[in-house]
């Protein structure tokens, strides 16, 4: 899709959208559809953040399209139309094997409770009871607990238990045992509801998709657009400065890392030394490692399941998981289901929590062979699986914390934003900087896919009514 040359931009907007993610693309869509003028600048050449694909030897390949919640359905339908809810399907089969045990579920309340009976042994009231506390865990809670506590308490001494409850989880977002416990049982009940959920088309059709709707609604969009400062005059953003030029805003959302846009667009300059004490303290998450494999056009694979969760690590540990020797990981199937409109193809992604800086620091050659390695790691597991996988591969990519933070610009190539205390920073922007609003993940609660466009339309409210105010 081809969008607006920024030379050819208007010099003022009501809002000035600085990212195209999820959150800034649903942001965008929400101010648009209340009658706003709206500008959306992307620093990638493609809209979508995060939420990406890329083309290599013919295939496509899905960066973060692994699952969501059920809740996306209704999301969508409210804030993107039909078209893109009745792309929303059900991925059935999840897989765990690991050294602890090894099952396969819809990843459903229903079933979850039923392998916690059978399988594990756990009696109807206990199992009744730590969902009745993860349901009804909220926002205002109590953050003391964390979910080390909260696992002990109902699952004492269980640590097959703990992994199963923990690990997915711990993909998703990046959280750990001792994060409070609200963090994690919002999110867990949010998966726990109905199941995963995945997009039919691929991610490359929903950002089609959600362009074609901004672009109706006469949003403005510019790809390869890098803000390079949001302007602020006595308190109150007044625009963005942008490869040279000055474009004005009433107001201005930012999609940015919040982290970057403190430190980078705005400037730690404009804000109160108390302010900047809470910014302090906080902590991005951890960032992702990821190894592609295309699948030769005309070879097919059997079905081992959609999102298969395997390690070899003796029990759970979050640190194990992000060290690049991990012995865990996810492996996402991409069937020619998840594209039914195009010629059959087979993809595989292999994912891994990483840190930044056991990749920031090597140097090319150093690099490059980290990266043989992992990928050497991938097709090593993915062999116990799908034995003689290697002859049927065509094309093998790999991506890392470098690759995340080269084409997002996140701070340490963050997968998920910051730890929960990013989300009262993000807040309370608007209350430090007039005008002034930020959108994306932060605090766990406010990432992945469901989170962010939540928060876009969270947002999306706040600015409109400041605009309106
Ligand atoms: C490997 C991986 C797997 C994942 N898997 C899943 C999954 O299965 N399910 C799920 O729900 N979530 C998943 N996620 C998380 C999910 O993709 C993100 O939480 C979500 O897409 C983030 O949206 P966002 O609105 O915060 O913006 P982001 O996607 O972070 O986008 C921010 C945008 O701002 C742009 N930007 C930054 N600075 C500037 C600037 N100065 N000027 C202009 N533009 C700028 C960036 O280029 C980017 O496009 C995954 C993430 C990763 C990395």
């Amino acid at each position: 899709m081809r969008y607006t040359p920024l030379e050819q931009v208007r010099s003022l907007y009501d809002v000035i959208v600085v990212g195209a993610g999820l959150g800034g693309l649903t942001c965008a869509n929400r101010l648009a559809a209340a009658g706003h003028s709206v500008l959306l600048l992307e620093h990638h050449l493609q809209l979508g953040g995060l939420a990406t694909w890329f083309k290599r030897g013919g295939h496509i390949f899905d960066v973060s399209l692994h699952g969501f919640p059920y809740g996306m359905l209704k999301t969508c339908k409210k804030y993107w139309g039909k078209a893109i809810r009745d792309a929303i399907v059900q991925l059935k089969s999840i897989v765990f094997d690991n050294p602890q045990f090894s099952l396969r579920t819809t990843f459903s309340k229903d079933d979850f409770i039923r392998i916690l009976q059978e399988r594990f042994g756990v009696c109807q009231e206990t199992v009744s009871a730590f969902f009745a506390t993860v349901d009804g865990m909220n926002f205002y809670d109590d953050q003391r607990q964390t979910t080390r506590e909260l696992f002990d308490r109902f699952f004492p001494g269980r640590s097959d238990i703990h992994r199963l409850l923990m690990e997915p989880i711990t993909y998703a977002n990046g959280s750990t045992l001792d994060e409070p416990a609200i963090t994690y049982g919002i999110v867990f009940s949010n998966f726990m509801n109905r199941g995963v959920y995945t997009f039919e088309g691929g991610t490359d059709r929903l950002i089609n998709l959600m362009a074609s709707e901004l672009r109706a609604k006469g949003v403005d969009i510019c790809t390869g657009a890098k803000v390079d400062r949001i302007l602020v005059e006595k308190g109150t953003a007044t625009g963005v400065a942008v490869k040279g030029r000055t474009i004005k805003a009433r107001s201005v959302v930012a999609n940015a890392g919040i982290t970057n846009t403190i430190d980078q667009l705005v400037g730690r300059d404009q804000f109160p030394s108390d302010f900047l004490g809470r910014f302090g303290k906080v902590r991005v998450n951890n960032s992702s490692c990821q190894v592609y494999f295309g699948i030769r056009r005309g070879e097919t694979i059997p079905d081992i399941g959609d999102l298969l969760f395997t390690s070899t690590a003796a029990a759970f540990s979050s640190e194990e998981m992000r060290r690049m020797d991990t012995g865990s990981r996810t492996f996402s199937l991409y069937y020619p289901k998840t594209r039914p409109q195009s010629p059959p193809d087979y993809t595989i992604v292999a994912s891994m929590n990483a840190d930044y800086d056991d990749w920031a620091g090597l140097d090319q050659a150093a690099y490059r062979t980290a990266k043989e390695t992992m990928i050497a790691r991938c097709f090593a597991d993915l062999e116990r699986y799908l034995p003689g996988i290697r002859n049927q591969v065509d094309t093998v990519e790999s991506a890392t914390p470098r690759t995340f933070h080269r084409y997002t610009l996140h701070t340490k190539g963050t997968s998920f934003g910051t730890k929960f205390e990013g989300l009262d920073i993000s807040r309370s922007l608007h209350k430090e900087i007039g005008g002034l609003f930020h959108v994306g993940s932060v605090g766990i609660i406010m990432s992945g896919w469901l989170g962010a466009i939540n928060y876009g339309v969270i947002v999306a409210n706040d600015v409109d009514g400041y605009l309106r105010g």
